[in-house]
């Protein structure tokens, strides 16, 4: 008789609707996390008289309550949907590049046509043909991978079949010309991690498609009261949690799960383990390479460490109106160039792409009244601030905030003025919270060769399963929906037994 039928190690979205899904179905369930509250990124932490939100900006597949998205239906499959105030941003977003370029979406097809046609009147057909060659696309990629229809063939969804992996700047070329346009459309490739001369047509599509047709949202509390609701939701069906208590061991005998063993010595039996944790972290340091098959050991060769985030939390002492600031979103770059942006991320000479995103725009209760809170972005791969002298870190974090500050500046330049509260988390900062190789904040890097759809959350070892962003691509919907997956094969191998 085993201590658990499951254990879930990691509270990020992915562990946490893992965890609340296999109580919900009546299964023993235990949920392990490292750190003192639940939801990985999906946290928040206090400085002065502000709750910075850690990451959400945009949180894609809710929908309306008319026309809801897949993220609608899980969250009320859990029974969480009213336990959360969702804030629907009115803007897809805004995207600056100055003194070249300065362009608004609203989050709806037509309008994002319009909008686009109007700025660059050459490209009219272009324009259209590209969003309708992406609506399809994104159609056929639904009924494949989602619905899951038995007779998909390429002859039946011959888009989904042939673009789906090709490489997104081949298929952009042939219908956007100017790069500043491009920018516009394509901007949301920094949500997947990868420029389009890297990424598949897929993972760029869904993005773009899931944010226009679900709209983006953010919720009162921030994603903090998200994962608390998901938590909430877990105890009640049962489930027993753990905080501060990092899983150490996943011991396997005969190629199957036996136990979780955990930082304080506490061993734990059961058949089942489904990890939030990354399947680099869960099969090195957790299982060990000596009791895991070979093949395993190669696909995680295969992988590559994504990016992590620089991030700046800012807090002032004035409304958003009063330095500028009337849209929610705002992608702000020095250039249109995707991979010298890219490129520059894994420098520490400044940013050319930056994200900054003020929460009090649609929600004026988001920060104290009279005040507002900004949380600006860019994304940074962590090899050179690991190559940073621990002695010189500060002196560096600060230095590399003043040059993000520098470039929001010139779409807002009274930031400096009105700042109340400054903190900067690097990506050794979320190496540190999460425990991911590399801080990494979508998993693994998903060029067009390592796409999503290649990976499996059932590891090689009997009852070790995973969830969240390594396990398919990386952000909130997915992670969310990575672990109800996780969660539905587990409770069906456990109902057999
Ligand atoms: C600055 C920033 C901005 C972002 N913006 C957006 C956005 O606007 N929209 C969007 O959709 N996504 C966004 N993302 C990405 C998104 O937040 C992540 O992809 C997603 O939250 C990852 O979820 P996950 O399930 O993989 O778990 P993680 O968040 O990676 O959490 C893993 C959990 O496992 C725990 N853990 C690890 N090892 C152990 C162990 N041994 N024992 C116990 N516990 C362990 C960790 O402590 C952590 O709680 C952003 C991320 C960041 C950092």
């Amino acid at each position: 008789m085993s201590d658990y039928d499951v254990v879930v190690i990691g509270a990020g979205n992915g562990g946490l609707t893992a965890a609340a899904g296999l109580a919900q179905k009546g299964h023993k369930t235990l949920l392990l996390e490292r750190h003192n509250v639940p939801g990985g990124c999906a946290t928040s932490f206090v400085r002065g008289r502000f709750e910075f939100e850690i990451a959400l900006h945009q949180l894609s597949g809710m929908g309306l309550p008319e026309f809801p998205g897949p993220l609608r239906g899980l969250l009320g499959e859990l029974g969480v949907l009213d336990k959360i105030d969702f804030i629907q941003q009115q803007n897809l977003y805004r995207v600056a590049i100055p003194g070249r370029m300065d362009i608004n979406l609203k989050a709806d097809r037509q309008a994002v046509i319009e909008t686009l046609i109007e700025k660059f009147p050459a490209e009219k057909e272009g324009i259209q043909k590209f969003f309708d060659l992406l609506y399809a696309f994104c159609n056929e990629l639904v009924n494949v991978l989602f619905i899951h229809d038995p007779e998909a063939s390429p002859e039946k969804y011959p888009l989904f079949f042939k673009l789906a992996l090709q490489n997104s700047q081949g298929i952009l070329d042939q219908y956007l010309k100017n790069p500043l346009l491009q920018t516009v459309v394509t901007i949301y490739w920094s949500y997947a991690g990868l420029p389009p001369s890297r990424l598949s047509f897929m993972e760029l599509a869904m993005v773009i498609w899931a944010y226009i047709e679900f709209k983006p949202w953010h919720m009162k509390g921030g994603s903090q009261a998200m994962s608390n609701a998901i938590c909430d939701a877990f105890l009640r069906f049962g489930g027993d949690t753990r905080f501060n208590c990092a899983a150490k061991k996943i011991r396997v005998q005969n190629g199957k799960v036996v136990s979780v063993v955990t930082e304080d010595g506490d061993e734990i039996s059961t058949k089942f383990v489904v990890s939030n944790a990354g399947p680099i972290r869960t099969l090195i340091d957790m299982v060990g390479a000596e009791n895991c098959p070979e093949d395993e050991l190669k696909k995680l060769n295969a992988r590559t460490v994504g990016l992590s985030a620089f991030t700046l939390y800012m807090g002032f002492d004035c409304d958003p109106s009063e330095m500028g600031i009337d849209k929610a979103t705002n992608f702000i770059c020095g250039t249109a160039d995707a991979d010298y942006a890219h490129s520059k991320m894994k420098t520490l000479d400044g940013a050319e792409y930056s994200l900054l995103t003020c929460y009090d725009v649609d929600d004026p209760d988001f920060s104290p009244r009279g005040a507002c809170q900004v949380s600006l972005v860019t994304l940074q791969y962590a090899q050179p601030w690991m190559s940073v002298p621990p002695s010189e870190y500060y002196d560096t974090k600060y230095r590399f905030a003043e040059k993000l500050m520098d470039l929001a500046e010139k779409v807002f330049p009274d930031l400096r003025k009105h700042l109340e509260e400054a903190e900067p988390a690097t990506p050794l900062t979320h190496m540190r919270y999460l425990g991911h190789p590399g801080g990494s904040i979508y998993g693994s890097e998903h060029f067009t060769r390592e796409t999503s759809l290649f990976v499996d959350s059932k590891s090689a070892i009997e009852g070790l399963y995973f969830t969240g962003a390594w396990n398919g691509s990386g952000g909130f919907q997915p992670t969310l929906q990575s672990g109800a997956s996780a969660a539905r094969q587990v409770s069906r191998l456990l109902k057999r037994q």
